[in-house]
C-alpha cells in the first residue's frame, strides 16, 4: 500500500509543515484551525519585559511553536508568508490606529542569514505589512555582531552583554515613529537591544509586534525588575 499513499502525495500539492499530513493549503485545515484558535491581540507585558506596549498572536507552544520551528528550520518561507498574512489580518480588524506607519523588523546577522537563506522575521513582517498597508523597512535595523542564541545565555546578565552592541543603523532616517517586528519573544533581550539602538537615533518605538510568546518570558521573569 506503501506505493499508493507514496502516489497520492506526489499529486497532492505539498505535506503540512506541522502534522506532515497531505494538505492542499500551506497548513492543513486542521493545523490551521489549529493556529487560528490562538488569541491574537495586546498581551499583558506582566514581567515588564519590554518599555512598549507588545501586539501578539499567541503563547509560543502548540501548532503555532511548530508552525515557526518548521519555517526557521525547514526554511519553509510560504509558512512564514502565511503566519505574516494572519497576524496582519487580526492587526487590520482590531487596530483602528496604528501607532506608526513604520515597521522594522528585527534582522538576522549576513552568516545567519546566509545558512539559513532568509530571515523569517522580515519575511513575516512584509507579509504582514502586504495585508496592513504598513512599510516595511527590514534595512533600517542592521545585525552587526554574531551573538549566540539567547536561549543558551544563562543570566540576564549574560543575555544583555550577548546583544551589548549587536544592531547598528542600516540608513539614515528622519526622526519618527516605528513599530518593532520580530518572531518570539522571550527574555526582551534582543528587543530591548533593537528598541535602545532605534530610539538613540530619534526613532521612537510605540509599540512590537512579535507573532508568538514563550511561556518562559513569562515564568523565569516573574517578579523581577528587568
Ligand atoms: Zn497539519
Amino acid at each position: 500500500m506503501a506505493w499508493r499513499s507514496g502516489l497520492a502525495n506526489f499529486f497532492l500539492r505539498a505535506s503540512c509543515p506541522i502534522c506532515k499530513r497531505p494538505s492542499q493549503g500551506v497548513f492543513c485545515r486542521d493545523c490551521d484551525r489549529q493556529i487560528d484558535a490562538y488569541f491574537p491581540g495586546r498581551m499583558p507585558d506582566e514581567a515588564g519585559l519590554l518599555p512598549v506596549s507588545v501586539y501578539c498572536w499567541g503563547r509560543y507552544d502548540g501548532a503555532l511553536k511548530r508552525a515557526i520551528a518548521a519555517c526557521k528550520f525547514e526554511g519553509a518561507r510560504a509558512i512564514a508568508i502565511a503566519l505574516g498574512r494572519k497576524l496582519g489580518q487580526h492587526w487590520q480588524q482590531e487596530v483602528r490606529q496604528p501607532p506608526a506607519q513604520v515597521v522594522v523588523p528585527i534582522p538576522l546577522h549576513p552568516q545567519k542569514l546566509k545558512k539559513r537563506g532568509f530571515n523569517q522575521a522580515e519575511v513575516m513582517a512584509a507579509s504582514f505589512c502586504a495585508v496592513t498597508g504598513l512599510e516595511c523597512r527590514p534595512r533600517w535595523l542592521r545585525r552587526v555582531k554574531e551573538t549566540k542564541p539567547q536561549i543558551e545565555t544563562r543570566s540576564r546578565q549574560e543575555r544583555e552583554s550577548n546583544l551589548a552592541n549587536a544592531f547598528a543603523l542600516g540608513e539614515t532616517v528622519r526622526p519618527q515613529s516605528v513599530v518593532v517586528f520580530d518572531d518570539i519573544l522571550t527574555s526582551g533581550a534582543t528587543l530591548r537591544a533593537a528598541i535602545a539602538l532605534l530610539e538613540q537615533h530619534q526613532l521612537r518605538v510605540a509599540g512590537v509586534i512579535v507573532l508568538a510568546r514563550t511561556e518562559l518570558g513569562t515564568r523565569q521573569w516573574e517578579g523581577r525588575n528587568v
